[in-house]
Formats: structure tokens, sequence, C-alpha cells
């Protein structure tokens, strides 16, 4: 089956926000099996509305609308699709009743003429429920063609799609006698290693069709996305871990996570197998290193504290990093980085320190100095005394992309510190 998902919405096209509908939708599908070969958007207009509708349903044997079953005026979506299809809009009485039960329940006013437009249903259409709102879902067949209709607002379309859309169109490929095929899919996360090395490493496999391999890069990691197709879940999933299994006898030491996996959660998982305490002392990042640290929920176990220290002042009244060092070497080099991280580790009484300094620009920068500038200080007692490492690095970018770029960096840096 090919599957087309048409968005409709002016707002779409005017980038006021972003189509995470279609991202939404385009996801469920593949893993239901229904191969998308085009998308599109369309404005909040009746003709080219429905110029896109006949243009979908002339390739595509269903089509997913999303957007535009409201009761306003330019909420005309199962007016078109009744229009484009020949199937005409019915009065549900159940329909209508539910409406205006929930709009008494949040003591919304009830007006009868959006009440009367919403229940407006097109005949013969199979009702997808509406957990989060009142306009209920679509699901439309005509001559082999299918429509189904979603609202616009994620928050109703995404539950409608998971717990009605997905089960009915299983459903309906069971009734046409179509194989049913699934999707399975597995991203490796990979840090500490460029794209082109790790694509060297799986050159092989990227070639593969099925399972597939698809390396897409990020601030900061590689990822390596597996995906499989079979009949059954069991098998889809039994193709991806082999994959999988692969990937990691080629790349283990850069593997630092799967799925939603973060670089703190890996720090995380790392720092309590260790039973290590952390403190923080950053000045470019102003925080944003203890902000993804403390993402993770139990962060407490191991992160006791952060000192934020922009100024020279903060370096030396909360850390203890000595003038003559700052004014020799300056707040921006190695020797204050690793007496930072020091400083926050004897200070915090933890037994590793971190520590970020450098010019996130625009302004600042020297030839030998230059914007992006960044160290990355780690200071640990080991069992057998102090150990303690620097990195210099020269990130590119904006200010805000910079900061990001060092933060991220400083958890890969503490990542590959505790192996
Ligand atoms: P409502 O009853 O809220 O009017 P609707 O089904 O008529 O719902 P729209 O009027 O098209 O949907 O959109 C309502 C809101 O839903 C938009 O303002 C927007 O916030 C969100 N929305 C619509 N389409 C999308 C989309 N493709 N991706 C993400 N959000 C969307
Ligand atoms: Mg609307």
């Amino acid at each position: 089956m090919i599957g087309e998902i048409v968005c409709v919405g002016t707002e779409l096209l005017l980038g006021q926000i972003t189509n995470t509908d279609a991202r939404f939708v385009a996801e469920r599908l593949a893993e239901l099996g229904i191969d998308a070969y085009f998308q599109q958007v369309v404005g909040d207009n009746r003709e080219r509305l429905a110029a896109a509708l006949r243009l979908a349903l002339g390739r595509s044997d269903l089509v997913v609308t999303c957007g535009g079953l409201g009761p306003t005026e330019d909420d005309l979506t199962k007016e078109t699709v009744g229009e484009v299809l020949g199937v005409p809009l019915v009065h549900d009485p159940a329909v209508a009743d539910r409406i205006t039960c929930l709009l008494e329940r949040h003591g919304s006013q009830v007006l009868s003429r959006a009440v009367a437009k919403q229940a407006l249903v097109l005949e013969g259409a199979r009702i997808l429920p509406n957990a989060a709102g009142t306009a209920p879902g679509l699901l439309v067949s005509k001559g082999g063609k299918h429509v189904a209709l979603l609202p616009g607002p994620p928050a109703e379309l995404e539950p409608m799609v998971r717990d009605h859309l997905g089960p009915a169109l299983r459903e309906l490929a069971a009734a046409e006698g179509r194989a049913a095929s699934f999707l399975h899919t597995r991203v490796v996360k990979l840090c500490g290693l460029g794209e082109p090395a790790v694509e060297e490493a799986v050159r092989d496999l990227i070639h593969s069709a099925n399972p597939s391999v698809a390396p897409l890069v990020t601030v900061g990691e590689t990822h390596l996305r597996v995906t499989a197709k079979a009949p059954s879940q069991a098998e889809a999933r039994a193709l991806v871990e082999g994959m999988v299994a692969a990937v990691e006898e080629r790349l283990r030491p850069h593997i630092f996570g799967y799925d939603s996996e973060t670089i703190a959660e890996a720090c995380g998982k790392r720092l309590r197998a260790r039973g290590v305490t952390l403190a923080l002392a950053e000045s470019l990042t102003g925080g944003l290193v203890g902000h993804l640290l403390t993402e993770v929920p139990g962060s407490s176990e191991y992160f006791e504290r952060g000192f934020v220290v922009y100024s020279n002042q903060a370096k030396t009244q909360l850390l203890g990093v000595g003038q003559e060092l700052l004014s020799r070497y300056g707040a921006v080099s190695e020797e204050v980085a690793l007496a930072m991280a020091r400083g926050a580790r004897q200070s915090a009484g933890t037994s590793l320190g971190l520590a970020l300094t450098g010019i996130a620009g625009p302004d600042g920068g020297s030839e030998a100095k230059p914007v992006g500038l960044v160290y990355i200080a780690i200071s640990g007692e080991a069992p057998l005394g102090p150990t303690e490492a620097c990195w210099r690095h020269v990130f590119s970018g904006e200010r805000g992309l910079i900061k990001q770029r060092a933060a991220h960096r400083s958890l890969v840096r503490l990542w590959e510190w505790l192996a």
C-alpha cells in the first residue's frame, strides 16, 4: 500500500509552526509497512486543497490529512474530502452528544453551530475517537482508496494515530489480504569518532537493503539508524539486533547509547557504576553542562554541584584560582582550566571536577586565542594520587552553537575518562 500525507494549514506555509504532524504520521506509516512516496502541505484554501487531494488520490492508496477538522470557517478538510470523493456529510448524533458533554464538563460555552459542524461526518466513515479534543478523526474508503482525516493539534493527532488509526489500518490490510509488514528501528549512538570514520568502519553494512543502515550527524555525535522490515514484529526485531551486533563488534568503544539515550545519561551510568561524584566549574557555558546532567532523573546520586564562574573574580573567590595564574596565562588557558577543575573538586569535596573555559564570541577573539577556543579540564582523585587532563578545542559556529558544542564535548571527555 502506498500512503501520502497532506498537511493543511496556512500557518505551515508561512513557516509559523513546525510540521511535526507530518513527521509523526510518516514514522507511524513506516512502522505499519506503508510506503510513502510523497508529502504535501497546502493552505486553508478549498480549491487548492481539492487539487492536492486529487493529486494524492491519483498516485496513492491511502491519503492521511492533518488539520482543518475544527469548528471554525477556515477548517474545511472534511467538506473538501467529501467533495473530491463524492461522499456526503451527515450529522452524527452520537458525536454531537459527546462534544456537548465534553464542552459542558470543561465549563466551555456550547455553541450549537460549532457543535453541529464538528458532528458532521463523511457518510460510512469509521469514527476515530479524539481523546484530547472535540473533533473526531475519520477513516473513509471509496473505490479502493482510503482517506484518513486527523485533527491538527499534535496532542490530539498523536494518541489518535497510535490508538485508533494504526489498528484500523492493520485491520484494513488484513481484510484486503495484504501481507502484514512491520518495521523496527534502533539508533546506535556514537561519539569521539567523526562521521567519515564511522562510515568507513561500516561501509559494507550501509549497502545492505534490509536491514538498512543510515548514518546521521548531530552536534558532536554520529548516529547509525538501523531499520528492518519483516512480516512480524519479532522477525523485524531479530534482523535489527543482528545488524546492531555487527555494528557493535566494529565500533563498541565509541558507542555511548541507543535510541533516545543522551551522552549525559551515558556519563551518569558510568559515574554511578564507579561510585564517583562530580562537581562542575563552568565559565563560557554558564551552567549548560549542569543543565544537561540534571536532565537525567537520579542525577543527584553523582552530581554534587556546579559553579558558574564567569568573571575572573568568581574563579578566584569560589575556586581559588590564583590571580597570578589568571594574569600570566589568561582566563582561557590550560592552566586556568585545570585550576578550575581542581578548585571545583576540592571545594565540593567530590571525586571529580570538570571545568570549561573559552571564548564564545562574537567578540574577544585574537590570533592566538580565536573565537571558539575552549579548554576542557578534568581533575580527579585516582587511587594513586590526583590525575588530571586538559584538552584544547576550537569550535566553529555562532555563540550558541559554540556553547552547545563545548558542553557536549566536555561530557564526551568525561564519558571517555570514566571508561
Ligand atoms: P482545531 O480544532 O484546534 O482548530 P484543527 O483540526 O482544525 O484543530 P488546525 O486548525 O489546522 O487543526 O490546526 C490547529 C493547531 O494545530 C494549529 O494552530 C497548530 O498549532 C497545530 N497544527 C496544525 N497542523 C499541524 C502540523 N502539521 N504540525 C504541527 N502542529 C500542527
Ligand atoms: Mg482549526
